[in-house]
């Protein structure tokens, strides 16, 4: 059994009466795609913000690279290497794509700084920037307003964004949603590279690119992990079939 770098223990998290994850078990290994599968409202969110830490537990703990992280801030798990990318948006739309880089380089959200300037004067925050925007095929794109890019081409930006910090484990919530098939495509693509450089929790919608990717996948209903198993194992797994197939 190979060392998870990302584990949750018995990760629970109430709101009021609702259970919204309830002894969650959860594990990345190193050079995975683990997808997290589930209906609407089965958790999948919370459980990435327990795991960002912009959501504290009620129960149970996060271990990362070999530590408890339950009790550090979000900044301190994203400086430690844990990269995300949202379910929203969360870019600055009025800002260029160099500039929404640069905020991802310095760990800011471009939503929350009005005057750039003295960051973009950091030669080495910009190379940083645009760096990552080089990896993910946006580099000729640095100058345009972030409002003027497709949608494939933002949800790639958010990938960049993220990829500034170099984490060693990503999270990414939906990374497809809203892509047509030539934007999934290219997103699908990325993805299989990136995991040999840091494994990806990937929380999909879209069955073609879960099957497609996922080394293993994890299905979530109810806040409970009710199956692990390849992609081979889910598909013939009665009671995934039953509660979330639909079958
Ligand atoms: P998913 O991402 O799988 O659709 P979520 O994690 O967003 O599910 O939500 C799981 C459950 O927790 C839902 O019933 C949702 O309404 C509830 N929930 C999520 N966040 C909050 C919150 N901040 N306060 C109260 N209930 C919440
Ligand atoms: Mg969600």
């Amino acid at each position: 059994m190979i060392e998870p770098l990302l584990e949750t223990r018995d990760l629970c998290k109430n709101f009021g009466a609702l259970q919204a994850t309830d002894h969650v078990n959860i594990s990345l290994v190193p050079g995975e795609i683990h997808a997290l599968i589930g209906p609407n409202g089965a958790g999948k969110s919370t459980l990435v913000k327990l795991i960002m830490g912009s959501e504290q537990p009620s129960s149970g703990s996060v271990h990362f690279a070999g530590a408890d992280i339950t009790d550090l801030r979000r900044p301190e798990r994203a400086r430690a290497g844990l990269g995300r990318t949202f379910q929203i948006s969360s870019l600055a739309m009025e800002h260029t794509v160099l500039q929404n880089a640069v905020l991802g380089a310095l760990g800011r959200s471009g939503r929350v700084m009005r005057f750039l300037w003295p960051v973009m004067s950091d030669k080495a925050l910009v190379a940083q920037a645009e760096q990552a925007l080089e990896r993910v095929g946006l580099a000729d794109h640095r100058g345009a307003l972030t409002g003027e890019l497709s949608h494939g081409q933002r949800r790639l930006l958010e990938v960049a964004v993220a990829l500034t910090l170099e984490p060693k484990a990503f999270l990414m919530d939906e990374p497809m949603a809203g892509l047509g098939a030539e934007g999934s495509a290219r997103m699908t693509e990325f993805l299989d590279r990136l995991r040999q450089e840091a494994p990806i929790l990937l929380i999909e919608h879209d069955m073609d690119a879960v099957f497609q990717l996922a080394d293993r996948i994890s299905v979530l209903v109810y806040g409970r992990v009710i199956a692990t198993g390849t992609a081979a194992e889910i598909r013939a797994n009665a009671a995934v079939r039953e509660a979330y197939l639909g079958e």
